[in-house]
């Protein structure tokens, strides 16, 4: 029997009527022969809100603490697909990540999935059973819960689908694919047919929350295509698969972020110390150091307790670090985009041209940035997707 994973985000489970359709789409998958793993994120908003309810009630919570709350909301939205599927009459049953042998490394709240044990979801699935599991969670070593860091469940699903071999790793959300930029931000992206994993990796690390990038890792890692669709209503898909353009170079799409930490540091701090204390977190760029000054960007997304992590910062160093408001992140991402200088430059120029003032500019192998303040993210991103004119046709294979 083929086995596919389904992965629902969120946005596609937040109210009861979601959860019945996404129930019939797996119905109708079930009915044409096929194993289902419908791997699902915790409902709407509820991983923000049991956050913040952990925030009122102490001000710098333990991580460990956190990820057994966190981990309930993907719980209870697996258990309520698979009651949903139950009343259908399709047989099926919800696992936790733990049960479902998600294992982990132990770090609290972005935790890395080791390797997963299907020998449970592979005897549900034998015996006909539909298997729901608890997206973004895991066990660790020493057996506690852990949680991926936001937008997990992907990872969840891409891991889940290599180590059952599964034909197809389909990750629903509410948008038909991978656009050449977000669609909320910039009403003329259009939809990418197919791209390679290394170009999403890229198009993920710079801000296009759509796919998560440690999920972009792992099917790397594991050779896993995935297939980006909506759950509901009509729409076409982007599949994304080890390099179908190998070789190419071309700008694939705009990706920012809004809001990045900025820590400054200068030769009055030992940066190594620094660096250490950041070491949970995936540094945005490569340190931007100079003649022992310099400084890390940290997407604030990463970090469940800012205010628990600056105090700690400044607690720890009474000189030489210094932790700026949020900067904004525009970058144009493409297969070694960032290799001719000339990129650089023209993205530098385009903002110039529109008073949007560039605080600093960086290539990187296959993109090239501009942190802008936050409130110009919108603009520039706009400014970006038509100045590299990438709906073209010839420089983005767009559906
Ligand atoms: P889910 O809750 O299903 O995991 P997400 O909110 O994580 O869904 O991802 C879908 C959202 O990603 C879309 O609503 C869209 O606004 C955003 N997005 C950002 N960049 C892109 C892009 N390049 N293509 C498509 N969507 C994007
Ligand atoms: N529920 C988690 C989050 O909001 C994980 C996910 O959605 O993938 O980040
Ligand atoms: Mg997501």
């Amino acid at each position: 029997m083929d086995i596919i994973v389904q992965k629902y985000g969120g946005s596609s489970l937040a109210e009861d009527a979601q959860l019945r359709a996404v129930a019939q789409r797996i119905a109708r998958a079930r009915n044409d022969g096929h194993g289902i793993v419908a791997v699902v994120s915790a409902m709407g908003n509820t991983t923000s809100r049991l956050l913040a309810h952990a925030g009122r009630l102490n001000a710098n919570p333990e991580h460990r603490e956190l990820d057994m709350l966190l981990a309930a909301g993907e719980q209870k939205s697996a258990s309520l697909l698979s009651l949903t599927l139950q009343d259908l009459g399709v047989d099926a049953i919800a696992l936790t990540g733990a049960q479902a042998g998600v294992r982990t490394c132990s770090a609290h709240l972005n935790a890395r999935i080791r390797n997963v044990e299907p020998a449970r979801m592979r005897e549900a699935l034998a015996s006909g059973q539909v298997v729901v599991v608890a997206g973004f969670q895991g066990t660790s070593p020493s057996g506690d819960i852990t949680t991926l860091g936001r937008g997990g469940s992907d990872t969840t699903a891409v891991a889940i689908a290599a180590a059952l071999s599964a034909s197809r790793c389909e990750i629903y959300s509410d948008v038909d694919g991978v656009y050449t930029a977000d669609p909320r931000i910039v009403p003329d992206a259009a939809r990418l047919r197919m791209l390679s994993l290394v170009e999403m990796k890229a198009l993920a690390h710079h801000g296009a929350g759509v796919l998560n990038e440690r999920a972009i890792d792992y099917a790397l890692e594991h050779g896993v295509t995935i297939f980006a669709r909506k759950t509901h209503g009509k729409g076409g898909e982007t599949v994304v698969r080890d390099e179908p353009g190998a070789g190419r170079t071309r700008i694939v799409g705009v990706a920012s972020h809004k809001a990045l930490l900025r820590v400054d540091f200068t030769e009055h701090a030992d940066h190594e110390d620094l660096r250490e204390m950041l070491g949970e977190f995936d540094l945005f760029a490569p340190a931007l150091s100079e003649g022992g000054r310099g400084s890390y960007l940290i997407t604030t997304e990463q970090i469940a307790d800012i205010p628990g992590l600056t105090g700690a910062i400044s607690k720890r160093f009474s000189e030489g670090v210094t932790i700026h408001a949020p900067l904004g992140a525009v970058s144009a991402v493409g297969r070694r985009a960032g290799r001719d200088p000339s990129t650089l430059a023209f993205a530098r120029s385009t903002l110039a041209g529109a008073d949007i003032e560039v605080r600093q500019a960086f290539a990187t192998e296959h993109a090239v940035t501009c942190l802008v303040d936050p409130d110009a993210v919108g603009e520039a991103a706009r400014l970006f997707h038509s100045s590299f004119r990438i709906t073209d046709t010839g420089v983005a294979d767009v559906a």
